[in-house]
């Protein structure tokens, strides 16, 4: 993990790892300031963020936390629904949605996925809630990809307002002319790796005033809303606790880098998308390589969090084998995801709907994710997909004259 986030000064050989953590000067310098100000924890500056963040992604509120996997739990919490009620959520996801799922005491049920867009469509997803009536759901813009999130919940026979979307990829995804954001909670992340690092953190946006409020108490061990201030000039101890909550807030250094980071996001999403065309330009039509799926232009925009192609399909090389002989020429991939009922502990206890999840599990096979973000050169883009086609084409030769 940690080789991953550093960036090599460049050069012909240089290592392209998968993912890079750029965190501005003018973030740095703002960071900093924090530091010196006396007051680190949540303060002015995270009030700051919430505000700019919200009113970029066309939200009414944004409650910011410490990450995406509090985000989405925090989101399961503010619908009071009884404990062990079904949650749908998609199989390709990350661990930590159905950690989330469990720690708010509700029971996840998987969801397949059509293998092109690794994302649940409304088949997959009737077919997993007829077996359980869910309560709520997860959706997740797998890659940046937007899906349909109201034909998702019609589907499901859940209510919109029941339905926490996964943000995580979607920073900069776009449907139906609107930036994912709007909703009763939308879950955001700023990872190390994603579109907007601050390293950790998360935000949830929201369009219901008592959603946000509830929000705000909850993320901060359930006490009265503005207590954070307890300590500031003027500040009272007096707090009240009416609710069980988290600790899951964030802070102003984070908030600090956030706010300058969100002013450098129109120009990285705009690199991410050269980028993706670049991948496409390169890669299209080469056997055992399939590009990824992306929006119809009219419907919606894809955020390029990840570029995801599938490897293998038709010839004779492996993924695994793909993948080794690009690390073996200093290019990071990665995986997204190992599904969720191939790790142990999930295995054990999330339900699985009547056939499995034939969907995932193809998509697992081929899968593999190139390396994406704004710092990304042409040349090193020229270099993946030379490695990728001569990777694919050496496999297959090997296997050929086993
Ligand atoms: C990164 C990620 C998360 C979790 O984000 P954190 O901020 O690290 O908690 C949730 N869902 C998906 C799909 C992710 O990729």
């Amino acid at each position: 993990m940690t080789e991953m986030l550093t960036r090599p000064m460049s050069g012909a050989s240089a290592r392209i790892p998968f993912a890079d953590c750029w965190i501005t000067e003018s973030a740095q310098r703002a960071a900093q300031r924090v530091l010196t100000s006396g007051w680190t924890t949540t303060g002015p500056e995270t009030l700051a963020f919430e505000h700019e963040f919200s009113a970029a992604v066309g939200a009414d509120e944004g409650v910011a936390v410490s990450s995406c996997t509090a985000a989405i739990e925090l989101s399961l919490r503010a619908l009071h629904l009884p404990s062990g009620a079904a949650v749908l959520t998609t199989a390709n996801t990350f661990c930590g949605v159905v950690h989330a799922i469990v720690h708010a005491g509700l029971r996840p049920v998987l969801v397949d996925v059509d293998p092109l867009t690794g994302m649940p469509d409304e088949t997959t997803t009737r077919h997993a809630a007829i077996t359980c009536t869910p309560a709520a759901m997860v959706v997740l813009h797998w890659a940046g990809d937007p899906c349909d999130v109201p034909a998702l919940a019609a589907a499901a026979g859940v209510p919109l307002n029941r339905v926490v979307v996964d943000a995580a990829h979607a920073l900069g995804t776009r449907w139906q002319q609107r930036a994912v954001g709007a909703g009763t909670t939308v879950c955001f992340s700023f990872y190390a790796t994603k579109n907007l690092p601050i390293g950790e953190g998360g935000m949830i946006t929201t369009d219901d005033p008592e959603v946000a409020e509830w929000l705000r108490s909850a993320r901060l061990h359930g006490m009265t809303a503005d207590a954070w201030r307890r300590y500031l000039p003027g500040g009272s101890f007096r707090y009240d606790v009416a609710e069980a909550g988290l600790k899951a807030n964030l802070t102003d250094i984070q908030a600090a880098i956030g706010r300058r980071q969100l002013r450098e996001l129109g120009r990285w999403q705009e690199r991410r998308t050269e980028i993706a065309a670049r991948y496409d330009a390169e890669l299209a039509g080469i056997p055992g390589i399939d590009l990824p799926h992306r929006p119809d232009p009219a419907v919606g925009a894809h955020s390029w969090h990840l570029y995801p192609v599938r490897v293998g399909h038709g010839v004779a090389a492996t993924r695994d084998g793909v993948a080794r002989r690009l690390a073996a020429q200093d290019i990071g991939t990665s995986v997204h995801f190992i599904p969720i009922h191939r790790l142990s502990y999930f295995h054990r206890i999330v339900s699985i709907p009547p056939g499995g999840l034939p969907g995932a599990d193809a998509l697992f096979e081929h899968e593999l994710s190139l390396p994406i973000y704004p710092r990304l050169t042409d040349d090193e883009v020229d270099r993946v997909c030379d490695a990728l086609v001569d990777a694919v084409a050496s496999a297959r030769e090997e296997k050929e004259t086993k």
